[in-house]
Formats: structure tokens, C-alpha cells, sequence
């Protein structure tokens, strides 16, 4: 590969590691986007975190952007958090019985999000949609689906589907495994083109059940909603008698304490969560309006059901973090900080001559290697993803921690303070100016 891993940092640990894994473990990782690549090179192997920071099996020390992919909005082993999980621990695991902290973390999430009028535990983001699609189809009684490209709502069969070209395409299996017969009821538009929503919806009036979608979009790169695209959408499936349905499991409780949802003023009739709820736990939820929610079983005949859901250590370290969260309101301070990064990175491309563009709403962010606007997938991917690549490993060299990959959104923590932010800013200033080489 075209990455040097030469240098002061030392992988032999991480390494061994990972000749271990691969042995035993398909690419030696659990989750596809840990192993590099997108990025080329090997993974550090994580052998403890605290606050903003991570460090590798070798002893590196990298500032974290990635956070668990989004969960930990508090940093690494935040006391409260940790003290939560231990003290739940001591009182056992898993019941399989009802517990007072199911109840709690689900009144607080619809503090939080008040259109979550009924809430329903789950273990993962995944689990969260496949269910909440599930409900969708049950409820209205159709089989279609819409969802946009670029946009990931975990690994469930119905999502993994790509657009072809053209506007209204039948979507195409994205995966191996996946039916094609299943794909085909998963219809695709590019984000942001409403147009493309309405024919869509014209083609198949009264038989899609529910539009899925990113409301601000992580897992393309950062891509903000344009100005009314949300309001379209929610005009567009209430009139057709379609449900819609917000994918905030990475926006909940990130680009505003209500997720998108409060920020553009858009009542979804669902919403799915993950990443923050849990505090760093694997923990998901659905919900929604109440009428919808109570065709779930076993008040109604849509079938959903977990032997760890509701888990008494997740719920513990979700109270934990979301009621930090409420008591101490730190998003002013972490959207601050966080433009501040952002305008940072951006004005080191311009310094040094690079096509750069990005953005971020409350404490989620991205940039890419291209020149902006980029509105839609297509255009993400016209980034410049071979210098992404130099950036990335020439920041992990300088230890700072950047999603690995060229279209990831970014996060922050409240434990990133000014100082971190400053210094991040400056490293990377070195590994662009080294990318370009
Ligand atoms: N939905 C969105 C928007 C996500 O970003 C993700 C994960 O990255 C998921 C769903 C799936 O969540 P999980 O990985 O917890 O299954």
C-alpha cells in the first residue's frame, strides 16, 4: 500500500494482535469498518480509554474522534457511567423480568423526544429499524419500503439494498444473502432530491409503508439536510398514508438534545435510536406514536421480542449518560467546540491549497476532500479518497484517531476540551501538508 507506517509510533503489538484475530475472526474484526479498509494498513487493537482519549496495545495515545461510532457523547469511562454499570452489576446481570430502570430510561427518552410517545428497548441500532420497519409494514398493511442512498440503517436484509441509476429504481441486492425478491420491495432515491420522492410516490401510490432515512446523514460523510427537504418528506408520506420514519441513531441526542427531530421541527410518526441511549452498552429503541406502537406484541400482532432487552447494565449506563446530559445542558459548549474543530480542518485546506468542505450540527461533523456543496452520495463520492487516506494514517501517526474512512461523520465529547481541539487542528495541518506530497 501507499501507507507508511514508519515512525515513532509502535504496532508490533497491534499487530500480533491482528494476525491472531484474522485466524479466528473473518478480516479479524466484528464489525467490517474496524479492520481498515477503507483506509488501508492494519487496526490498532484498543486496550483501554479514558476521556478524549484511547490507547493501543503498543502503549500510542491517540485523540478519539470516532467514539464507539458515536455512543460515547461524555468521553471514555465517565465516572458517573462507569460507577452506574457497576453498581447495576452488583445486583445481577439479566432477569428476564421487568425492571424500575426500563421504566425510567424510557420516560426520560420521551422527555428527550417527545414524539416517542411509547418506547420499545432493543439491543442494537440494527434491531431498532428492522423492528421499527416490521411495525411500519403491519401497521399499514403494505410491503414497500423507501430509503436513500447512502443512507445506513444497520445490516438488516431490507436495508442493504444500493440505487441503480435512474430515479424510481427497484432496488438491487447490496449483499450476497440478501433475497432479490426482498430487495425489490426496498426502493432507493438520492438524498435531498424531492423530486424524486414524489415520482417515486406516484409510481407506487398507497403501497409503501414507510420512508426511512438519515434525517442528517453520518454514514455517507456528513450530509445536512437542504432547507425543506425534511418538511417535504413529512408532507409527502401524510398525505399518501405512509409513515415516516427517523433514523436518529446516530443524530439522537447529538445534533440536539432531541435529535434532529427538535432541530428542524419535524413530528416523525417513528423514530429509532442506539449509540448515545446506551452509554457505550449495546442498546437500541423504537418508538413512536402511540397508536402505531401498540400493534407490537403483546398489546398487538406485530411480533418483536429480545431475552437481553431492557438489560438492567445497559439501562443503568443510558440513565447515567442522558441524565447528565439533561442536567447539565453541555450542548451550547460541545457545538461550539465542535465548529470550532470543523473550521479548523477547513481552514487548513484552504492554507494549503486543498478543495476541502464540511460541516457539523451539535456535536456531529465531517469533512470531506472535496470542493462543496455536497449535497447527495454522488457527490460524496467525488471526494478525493487516495489523499484521504494519507491524511488519515499521517493523523493516527501524530495521534489523533479520525473515523477510517472517507465518508464517516465524526463526533465529540464533552471531554474534548479547547486544548485537544487546538492540537488536533495543528497535527493535522501536518498530515494534509504531508497527504499532499
Ligand atoms: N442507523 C444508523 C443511522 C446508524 O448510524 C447505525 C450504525 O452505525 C445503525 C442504524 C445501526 O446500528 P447498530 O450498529 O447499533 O446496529
Amino acid at each position: 500500500t501507499d501507507i507508511n507506517n514508519a515512525g515513532p509510533r509502535q504496532t508490533a503489538a497491534s499487530s500480533e494482535l491482528f494476525r491472531r484475530a484474522c485466524e479466528i475472526t473473518p478480516g479479524g474484526v466484528n464489525s467490517p469498518v474496524r479492520a481498515f479498509r477503507g483506509v488501508g494498513g492494519e487496526p490498532f487493537f484498543v486496550s483501554r480509554a479514558q476521556g478524549s482519549r484511547l490507547w493501543d496495545a503498543d502503549g500510542n495515545e491517540y485523540i478519539d474522534y470516532v467514539l464507539s461510532w458515536g455512543p460515547m457523547i461524555l468521553g471514555h469511562a465517565h465516572p458517573a457511567v462507569v460507577q452506574a454499570v457497576t453498581d447495576a452489576a452488583q445486583r445481577g446481570t439479566s432477569y428476564g423480568a421487568p425492571t424500575e430502570s426500563e421504566v425510567q430510561l424510557a420516560e426520560l427518552v420521551r422527555d428527550f423526544v417527545p414524539s416517542m410517545q411509547r418506547v420499545r428497548f432493543v439491543n442494537s441500532g440494527t434491531e431498532a429499524t428492522m423492528s421499527a420497519v416490521r411495525l411500519a409494514r403491519g401497521f399499514t398493511g403494505r410491503d414497500m419500503i423507501l430509503k436513500f442512498e447512502g443512507n445506513y440503517h444497520g445490516h438488516g436484509d431490507s436495508f442493504l439494498v444500493k440505487a441503480g441509476s435512474g430515479v424510481a429504481t427497484l432496488g438491487l441486492p447490496n449483499s450476497p444473502g440478501v433475497p432479490a425478491e426482498l430487495s425489490k420491495l426496498t426502493l432507493t432515491a438520492p438524498y435531498n432530491d424531492l423530486e424524486a420522492v414524489e415520482e417515486i410516490f406516484r409510481a407506487h401510490a398507497g403501497k409503501i409503508a414507510c420512508v426511512i432515512l438519515e434525517p442528517v446523514v453520518g454514514n455517507a460523510g456528513f450530509l445536512p439536510p437542504d432547507d425543506g427537504f425534511l418538511h417535504g418528506l413529512r408532507r409527502i408520506t401524510e398525505a399518501d398514508g405512509s409513515l415516516l420514519i427517523f433514523d436518529e441513531v446516530m443524530t439522537g441526542f447529538r445534533v440536539a438534545p432531541g435529535g434532529a427531530q427538535e432541530r428542524f421541527g419535524i413530528v416523525p410518526d417513528l423514530t429509532t435510536l442506539g449509540k448515545v441511549i446506551g452509554g457505550g452498552l449495546p442498546v437500541g429503541a423504537y418508538g413512536g406514536r402511540a397508536d402505531i406502537m401498540d400493534h407490537i406484541a403483546p398489546v398487538g400482532p406485530v411480533y418483536q421480542a429480545g431475552t437481553l432487552s431492557g438489560n438492567p447494565l445497559a439501562m443503568a449506563a443510558g440513565l447515567a449518560q442522558l441524565r447528565i446530559l439533561r442536567d447539565e445542558n453541555p450542548y451550547p459548549e460541545l457545538e461550539r467546540r465542535t465548529r470550532r474543530l470543523v473550521a479548523g480542518l477547513l481552514a487548513n485546506g484552504a492554507e494549503l491549497g486543498v478543495p476541502m468542505s464540511g460541516g457539523s450540527y451539535g456535536s456531529m461533523w465531517g469533512v470531506f476532500l472535496a470542493a462543496g456543496p455536497v449535497r447527495t452520495f454522488a457527490d460524496a463520492s467525488g471526494s478525493d479518497v487516495a489523499m484521504f487516506r494519507r491524511f488519515f494514517h499521517g493523523a493516527l501517526q501524530r495521534g489523533v484517531f479520525f473515523a477510517p474512512s472517507a465518508f464517516e461523520a465524526g463526533f465529540l465529547s464533552t471531554a474534548h476540551t479547547d486544548q485537544d481541539i487546538d492540537e488536533t487542528i495543528s497535527r493535522a495541518r501536518d498530515a494534509l501538508r504531508d497527504a499532499l506530497a
